[in-house]
């Protein structure tokens, strides 16, 4: 026998039985044998494979013993030990067990030949990141990242064991987060990926939630949804707690009174006016010590200036050490 279909009628549980569609997989049919493996399931010849997961591929140490088909009809060679490794459902219920084998009859060394609900795109995003290619192949659109993600919950795949610290999978989702901060953190979101709920962060500290479209509201939740406002409205609170902070006046002297001293603060909290009404959670330390330096140049007396000068160094270094992440 060269291949096993397996016939999801004993499999209620299982996904739909592969179409074969115009393709005869008889065991008469013309059939080509993989390179890999004399003992995998034989396709038609012009049967089209994925490019990643093709017959002759060197994914893993052995050669691939699953074939699974998608709903575009695209042959995907797998290992059904790296799928299931990962997997808390035996792949969704498309793998079958060991002792399934038995109760049919087959032996369970058998190569199968298996339908799978997604088409190649998906597919490939969902393999890609179980066999830990995203270093080395080409990067995908970060809605079909998202997809895949999704998908992953179907195969019993816990994403936050790959979308983790130093896993590349959040590499490659964070380097989408400049350009789409929001799709990222509901990526992370509605997955519970903390780690990179937490990196996504920082990209949203300028973000406008009247904006917030219903749909990505739903995907990111309540309690995500909460943590960013917070950020954004306590980093509002500290800035503006530093800028309207009074000036610590010094003793009077012939230089510079009292009355001197109150002109100058006057005058400090005039420059900064604009810049504390303007700025956002996300004003950087560079903006932020010009336009202090500017009110500091206000300062006339040596006490003063030197006020001046130590308060712009304490509120550019408290400024920059203030949490950028939820
Ligand atoms: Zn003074």
């Amino acid at each position: 026998m060269a291949y096993v279909c397996v016939d999801y009628a004993d499999f209620s549980t299982m996904g739909p039985q592969f179409d074969t569609g115009d393709y005869d997989l008889s065991p008469t049919s013309t059939l080509v044998q993989s390179p890999t493996d004399k003992d995998m399931p034989d396709i038609p010849a012009d049967f089209p494979q994925s490019p990643i997961f093709h017959s002759a591929a060197s994914l893993d140490a052995s050669p691939p013993d699953t074939v699974l088909i998608t709903t575009d009809s695209i042959a995907f060679y797998v290992h059904r030990c790296r799928l299931l490794s990962w997997s808390m459902n035996d792949f969704g219920g498309l793998l079958i067990k060991q002792e399934s084998f038995k109760s049919l009859g087959i032996a369970s060394c058998v190569p199968q030949l298996l339908s799978a609900k997604d088409d190649a795109v998906l597919l490939s995003v969902i393999l890609c990141v179980i066999y830990d290619l995203w270093a080395t192949l080409p990067t995908f659109g970060l809605h079909d990242l998202a997809a895949g993600i999704r998908a992953l919950r179907h195969y019993g795949v816990d994403a936050r064991a790959l979308v983790a610290p130093q896993k590349p999978l959040m590499d490659v989702l964070l380097t989408h987060a400049s350009l789409d901060p929001l799709e990222v953190f509901a990526i992370a979101a509605e997955n519970n990926l903390e780690p990179l709920a937490i990196r996504a962060s920082p990209y949203l500290l300028t973000f406008d939630f009247s904006s917030l479209a219903d749909e990505l509201a739903r995907r990111i939740g309540c309690s995500y949804l909460l943590r960013l406002h917070l950020l954004c409205h306590s980093r509002m609170v500290f800035l503006r707690g530093l800028l309207l902070d009074q000036h610590e006046a010094h003793s009077p002297t012939s230089e510079c009174s009292p009355k001197e001293q109150r002109i100058f603060e006057g005058a400090w909290a005039t420059t900064i006016a604009s810049l504390a009404w303007e700025a956002d959670p996300d004003l950087s330390a560079t903006r932020l010590k010009n336009a202090l330096e500017e009110a500091e140049a206000h300062a006339k007396c040596s006490d003063c200036k030197a006020g001046a000068k130590k308060r712009v160094k304490d509120i550019v270094r408290k400024w920059n050490a203030l949490q950028r992440t939820i």
